[in-house]
């Protein structure tokens, strides 16, 4: 029950940022709804990036209107994705010596264009190699709350690739996993009998320098837009088809501080399309995906997916300081694979500790223990959790049970710091030791 805002999700007739249609929220204070709703940008949580703002009810002017429209189409890049396929192409047929990529534009440069750029720093004899690895070329995006480009280590990347190949799978649909699309690319252009495929949905317009409209969206999936309108949609749409039954897998790493409720609501509408793609074919099956978000969302992500579980394995990022590996032995990473793929079915490494437990029917992590209460394994965090009698379910191995809370908890947490009220009179918003009820005695 704390203050803060509530999503109500997309709305018809919701009013355009540059990043498409407006989200819905509402000021709630104790949980409750309350005042005015308002649109506000869906893929930007900084107000620095965007400042979209609009309440629900106000009249906005036809002036307004204009102004805006106008500034939506100066907010696009300066390129259409078709110029850039175009810039590639006249690229690739320049010598190496004459490959320039603007890092100030984070731009392919053709020599036309050098004196434009003249003092900027580039980088010269792009090589192929490096052309198929545009996560390794551009900076990653680390901006926290808007892009949060976090790139999966080589280590994750390639077991989550063996994995989506293991299982069967011939088409990927990469949402916002571009080191995943790319390596997927790159072999598929080299191997020969290499007959996976991947479309890479995106937010980041410059990877539409380095892939044609069938292999790159630009899509938004906090409002399920396509940047590139009813066209990059039928793309969409014509990737999902199984055709000759080339099972399709759709694999996601949002950023992690994006509004569960909207990603879930973008997701179920590509289930959707990939569920209309063939009428007879799917029954009642919903289309294979795996989310990539760290454990403590597990509650939040099975909320709307209820078919999902999430997997031991700990995913590791190469510009992420806190999630990768450390030189010396690693580090615990939060991030992990939610699925509606049958859990047995995800064999985890067993080089890197991860056991299958034959009750749980599924691989989970070395410290990971069956616990013969809960019977199951019940750790989320990768460390061997304890099981306590009193709050009936295993809890950190930190946490201690507190009479007072009537709960596990830290050692050294304050009791009271609930939302459940007072201890003295019961009654929310203050602690014991400012009870009103006391202090008058
Ligand atoms: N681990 C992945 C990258 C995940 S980082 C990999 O290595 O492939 C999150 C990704 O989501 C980034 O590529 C970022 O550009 C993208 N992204 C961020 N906001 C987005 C949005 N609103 N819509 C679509 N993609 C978005
Ligand atoms: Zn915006
Ligand atoms: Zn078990
Ligand atoms: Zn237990
Ligand atoms: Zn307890």
């Amino acid at each position: 029950g704390a203050d803060g805002l509530a999503l109500l999700g997309t709305a018809p007739g919701a009013p355009c940022c540059p990043h498409g249609p407006a989200l819905l929220f509402v000021k709630t204070s104790q949980g409750k709804e309350e005042g005015r709703r308002f649109y506000a940008c869906s893929a930007c949580r900084d107000r620095k990036d965007c400042n979209f703002f609009q309440w629900e009810d106000e009249k906005v002017s036809e002036t307004r209107l204009a102004a805006r429209e106008e500034y939506n189409r100066n907010h696009q890049p300066s390129f259409t994705h078709r110029q850039n396929v175009e810039r590639y192409k006249n690229f690739v047929l320049l010598p190496l010596s004459k490959r320039r990529f603007c890092q100030e534009c984070q731009q392919l440069l053709l020599p036309a264009e050098w004196e434009e750029h003249s003092d900027h720093q580039f980088l010269c004899g792009i090589s192929t190699a490096q052309l198929k690895s545009p996560s390794q070329l551009l900076y990653p995006l680390e901006n926290k709350k808007t892009n949060a480009q976090y790139l999966f280590a080589d280590r994750s990347c390639h077991f989550l690739l063996d994995l989506i190949i293991d299982l069967g799978f011939r088409r990927v649909l990469s949402v916002g996993t571009p080191r995943l699309h790319e390596i997927i690319q790159s072999k598929a252009s080299q191997e020969e009998d290499f007959k996976v495929r991947s479309l890479l949905l995106d937010i980041d317009f410059r990877y539409s320098q380095f892939y044609t409209e069938d292999e790159f969206c630009h899509y938004n999936m906090f409002n399920h837009y396509f940047f590139g309108g009813e066209a990059a949609c039928e793309t969409c749409r014509k990737f999902l088809y199984q055709d000759n039954g080339e099972r399709v897998i759709m694999v996601t790493d949002p950023p992690f501080g994006g509004l569960v409720e909207a990603l879930a609501s973008s997701f179920k509408k590509l289930m959707a399309m990939w569920k209309e793609t063939e009428k007879e074919g799917h029954d009642n099956q919903e289309m294979p995906m795996f989310w990539i978000f760290p454990y403590f969302f597990e509650s939040r992500i099975l909320e709307f997916f209820p078919s999902f579980s999430m997997m031991d394995y700990q995913v590791d990022y190469d510009n992420h300081a806190l999630y990768k590996h450390g030189k010396t032995g690693r580090r615990q990473s939060p991030v992990r694979i939610f699925t509606n793929v049958t859990p047995s079915m995800i064999v985890l490494p067993v080089e890197e500790g991860y056991r299958f437990c034959a009750i749980c029917q599924r691989y989970v992590s070395s410290g990971n223990q069956h616990c013969e209460i809960c019977n199951s394994c019940t750790s989320k965090d990768g460390r061997q959790w304890k099981h306590c009698v009193l709050c009936k379910k295993c809890v950190k191995p930190s946490w201690f049970h507190c009479n007072n809370c009537n709960c596990c908890a830290l050692q050294n947490h304050t009791c009271e710091k609930t939302d459940a009220g007072c201890f003295v009179c019961g009654k929310a918003g203050h602690k014991r030791s400012t009870c009103p009820s006391l202090s008058r005695t």
